[in-house]
């Protein structure tokens, strides 16, 4: 049984590399040496060409909104206290698309926004996406510390 208190945890043992990254304010994601794909989310080999040469390296941050969504339900007992719940997928500048929380209440198809990792009380990163010219570090982090 999930406790109530901590968001739910499943994530590879890769994943404390972006733990790491977040820690210290920086956005990292695995870079192939061979193709310079840069891929999310984390692999033991490259989505692109399949060589294990990569590398966590700072990427831009900077995204497009693809889509979002408002959630009134959640299976998480966690997150059922914090509905509903804002999310969007986003296409990062550097490559890869990702699962973000969002920082307001909707976002318009094809808005920059900018994403940062921060920890969630189970100390595992959790990505936010704010509007690309707005937003401070501390607002996101409300979302999974209240
Ligand atoms: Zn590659």
């Amino acid at each position: 049984m999930s406790d109530k208190s901590r968001p739910p945890v499943n994530r590879s043992r890769l994943w404390r590399h972006v733990n790491a990254a977040a820690a210290e304010g920086v956005f990292k994601l695995q870079v192939c040496d061979a193709c310079h794909k840069v891929q999310y989310p984390p692999r033991e080999f490259c989505s692109g060409c399949l060589s294990d040469a990569l590398t966590w390296e700072p990427v831009s941050a900077g995204g497009t909104a693809l889509s979002w969504t408002r959630s009134h339900s959640s299976v998480s007992r966690f997150f059922k206290d914090k509905l509903p719940l804002h999310v969007g997928i986003i296409k990062l500048d550097c490559g890869p698309v990702l699962f973000a929380h969002l920082s307001m209440d909707s976002l318009q198809t094809g808005a920059r926004v900018q994403i940062m990792g921060r920890p969630d009380k189970s100390g595992q990163t959790v990505f936010f996406a704010r509007p690309a010219d707005t937003g401070t570090a501390d607002e996101f982090s409300m979302i999974i510390k209240e």
